[in-house]
């Protein structure tokens, strides 16, 4: 008779609209076989990445309710943060794995916490350890949706990417600025580059510019703002001054292009504003924008709506781009189920998880664990208002309501596990 003692981890259909990822694709269930992790599987969870039923019970998983789901499973299994409902269904020694994004959201975490539910976050994870490469969330993520953005701009854009010559005429190259060129802009980079475009890419961290320059981009220097490196090869903050000396600068060269795509993101904070309203007006019309830092906070570009696409007065299209990674759904559950089966097994230790925050990982991704808040990073966000850090940059194009002082993203610590726990949310 087998004593082994298995744990019983399970994937729910994901509920937030446009969501179309599943946290585990089938090949992943017979690599977690051996550690003595069963499957079980929502009915109808891998619908919206063309993954039937059918596919995960052939694979050894059983095809269960959610309702069972929450009775017997010890690990749930999500993409996203879990909706309300599904957090009232999770009851005490049962732990949630997924990108929770706890710093847009800490009282997620103290719910969790006093159900006595172990929360684990991949994007708080350490990504520049060489052991947690596996387990990167952010950046398989942010590859698909990077490369998405190129296409959604060039569907958008009313010309070629690519110089064509042709009987009926030449079609010069469309030209493509990629502004934040982290692991999102790099892809989209490339992507710009093998549909053809003529592609100049600029960061605000120096050391991308080699990146840039071997993918076959020009790498824009602006003169007017210096290296703005920050922790762990983020991107530090601006300052107001630095801020509006780039957003200046950068106004000319955008008006030479035809696309501009935006990803600039810095950890836990609002994304810098690139694209102003000024710079928007001296586009050409026809031109394109893709914003891949809208969000409710705002974004990267003036005028950007989170999910929306707006044609400006003068004929720019700019596309609030929204969790562009849900839309490659086949790609981008398979990478993540990669990347959360390397962190179940990282964690899974003789049938059970065994968690220990001394463990560098577990210092990231480990939010609620025995009914406390253990990530310091999201406790300080909880917290009261008085004993909180002072804010920075206060958001203002924010509504009140939805700006309470104990949800404003805080700057994460260099000890706090690398990483903020909160990274960009394409
Ligand atoms: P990100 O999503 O946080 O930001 C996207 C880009 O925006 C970054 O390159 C950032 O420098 C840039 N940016 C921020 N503010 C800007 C501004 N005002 N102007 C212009 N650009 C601005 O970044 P990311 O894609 O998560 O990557 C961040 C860093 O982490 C990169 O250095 C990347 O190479 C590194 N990284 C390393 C590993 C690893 O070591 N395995 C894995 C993933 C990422």
């Amino acid at each position: 008779m087998d004593t082994v003692t298995r744990i019983k981890a399970a994937v729910v259909r994901e509920a937030s609209p446009g969501e179309r990822r599943v946290a585990l694709v089938p090949d992943a269930i017979d690599r977690l076989r051996p550690a003595g992790i069963d499957v079980l599987v929502e009915s109808g969870a891998g619908d919206g990445a063309w993954l039937p039923d059918a596919a995960y019970a052939d694979a050894g998983a059983s095809i269960v309710s959610a309702a069972e789901i929450y009775r017997t499973a010890d690990v749930i299994l999500t993409v996203t943060r879990p909706e309300p409902e599904t957090i009232r269904a999770l009851r005490k020694g049962q732990a949630v794995i997924g990108m929770l994004s706890p710093l847009a959201a800490p009282e997620l975490a103290a719910d969790l916490a006093a159900r006595g539910v172990t929360a684990i976050s991949l994007d708080g994870l350490p990504r520049t350890l060489s052991r947690a490469q596996p387990m990167d969330a952010l950046t398989s993520q942010s590859n698909v949706a990077g490369y998405k953005a190129v296409l959604v701009a060039a569907g958008e854009y009313g010309r070629f990417f690519p110089l064509l010559i042709t009987a009926a005429g030449t079609a010069r190259p469309a030209k493509v600025l990629v502004l934040g060129t982290g692991v999102a802009g790099l892809q989209a980079i490339g992507t710009a580059r093998r549909l053809g475009a003529v592609v100049s890419g600029y960061d605000i961290r120096p050391s991308s510019r080699d990146e840039v320059t071997s993918l076959g981009a020009t790498f824009l220097e602006l003169t007017s703002v210096g290296s703005a490196a920050g922790e762990g090869g983020y991107a530090r903050e601006l300052s107001p001054d630095e801020r509006e000396a780039q957003q200046e600068e950068l106004s000319a060269h955008i008006a030479r292009h035809d696309v501009v795509i935006t990803t600039a993101q810095v950890p836990g904070r609002r994304p810098p504003l690139l694209v102003t309203e000024d710079a928007v007006k001296a586009m050409s019309p026809g031109s394109v924008i893709v914003d891949m830092g809208a969000s409710a906070l705002g974004g990267n570009v003036s005028g950007s709506q989170p999910g929306e696409t707006v044609v400006t007065g003068n004929g720019v299209t700019i596309v609030g781009a929204e969790n562009l990674a849900a839309t490659v759904p086949a790609a981008a559950s398979a990478a993540y189920s990669r990347n959360i089966s390397a962190m179940l097994l990282h964690l899974t230790r003789d049938g059970a998880l065994a968690i220990d925050t001394s463990d560098e990982i577990q210092a990231g991704v480990v939010i609620a664990h025995d009914g406390a808040v253990v990530h310091p990073g999201v406790a300080s966000l909880l917290q009261p208002a008085e004993t909180q850090p002072a804010q920075s940059q206060p958001a203002q194009s924010q509504p009140a309501q939805t700006q309470p002082a104990q949800t404003q993203p805080a700057e994460p610590q260099p000890d706090e596990g690398g990483a903020g726990v909160d990274g960009p949310s394409h």
